[in-house]
């Protein structure tokens, strides 16, 4: 069982962009590597970005350990791991080396017996899905709507906007006029009544959603008040530690789209817990995807087998290769899942070991 980290170069369009606590020079992925006894490898992605360094470091110093000499199929029920580990953190690093190797044990379940997981989870309901350009953050207006153009031109429908000023938004809807779909994400940068008066302004423009406005990520009630009186369409979710805590938001009525991560929430079998009490409060689930490994691939299998369409979010950037393959292509504003066994994806080894860094 072994981390990777690949930093890849990218093309964003602009020489500084990034999330969090410093600008991109790289798309750093952290991958997991586990192969069993007889033979088979399976891959995993943990949530990465800037928090890299501790997630490899709880995978290898300390959730590894109790996969060891496991057999994979405990996959569907890894309670007796949760529950050790949940001392240490229900949300953040063990968290996401848990979903890391989760990712892969379904992949090798999936291997062991040829069959994608969609199979095991169910059966697909679609296997094509419309993907939204999930443009980086840029600030400029001018810029915004450059690539607002480019990533319609490019066919995708829909655009998100990672903007937490009003000019932008209207330098997208100018650009790519009345006839597509454009949601703006903000990372929480708001007290909830700054939220509501920002919601207000950036609906001139016509939102499809406006996702998490508020801080902190977990304010349900301030997020369900946005979604009752800012008369925007409210999406959150990616920043909720476990399926346990999905059932509070939801029970809030905090959201319009939910969103959970794979990578972030423990993997698979959390997300699918997730997409379940989704459906029973009526509410949609639209996944967080800034992928473009085995993150990427778990979010599509998953999704094939609800009962109802989603949108996929690509990041709008290009990478200078993909080390997982063409599953990261948007053609024609429509992503596919891989059709293979387990999650469908087989890395090339070439490019892991030109852009592994550690
Ligand atoms: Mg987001």
């Amino acid at each position: 069982m072994e981390p990777i980290l690949l930093k890849i170069p990218f093309d964003a369009g602009t020489a500084s962009t990034g999330f969090g606590d410093k600008p991109w020079t790289s798309y750093d992925m952290l991958v997991v590597r586990v192969e069993t006894d007889d033979g088979i490898v399976g891959w995993g992605e943990s949530w990465g970005y800037g928090v890299i360094p501790a997630v490899k470091t709880a995978i290898e110093q300390v959730v590894a350990a109790h996969f060891i000499g496991r057999d994979p199929t405990i996959v569907g029920n890894l309670r007796e791991i949760w529950h050790k580990l949940h001392l240490f953190g229900r949300n953040g690093a063990i968290v996401y080396a848990m979903a890391g190797i989760e990712i892969a044990l379904w992949d090798i379940c999936g291997k062991a017996v040829h069959q994608p997981v969609h199979t095991l989870l169910g059966s697909a309901q679609r296997l094509q899905f419309p993907a939204y350009a999930s443009l980086v953050p840029y600030r400029d207006p001018a810029l915004v709507g450059r690539m607002t153009a480019k990533a319609l031109a490019e066919g995708y429908p829909t655009v998100k906007l990672h903007e937490i000023d009003v000019p932008p938004v209207r330098a997208a809807r100018e650009s790519g006029g009345e006839g597509f779909e454009l949601m703006v994400d903000t990372n929480c940068p708001w007290m909830p009544w700054q939220a509501l008066e920002m919601a207000r302004r950036m609906n001139e423009y016509r939102l499809y959603w406006l996702e998490e406005p508020v801080w902190p990520p977990e304010n349900f009630p301030a997020l369900a008040r946005m979604k009752r009186e800012s008369g925007v369409p409210i999406a959150a979710g990616e920043n909720v530690g476990t399926a346990r805590e999905f059932e509070t938001l939801l029970s809030h009525d905090a959201v319009t789209y939910a969103q959970p991560s794979v990578t972030k929430i423990g993997g698979i079998a959390e997300m699918r817990k997730v997409c379940v009490m989704a459906e029973a409060h009526n509410i949609p689930v639209s996944p967080h995807s800034p992928y473009f490994g085995p993150g990427l691939a778990a979010t599509l299998q998953l999704v094939a087998t609800l009962p109802y369409p989603v949108q996929i979010e690509r990041v709008f950037i290009q990478l200078e290769a993909s080390p997982f393959g063409s599953m990261i292509d948007v053609r024609g504003g429509t992503m596919r899942v891989p059709d293979g066994p387990g999650l469908g994806i087989e890395p090339d080894r070439e490019l892991l070991k030109r852009y592994r860094a550690l």
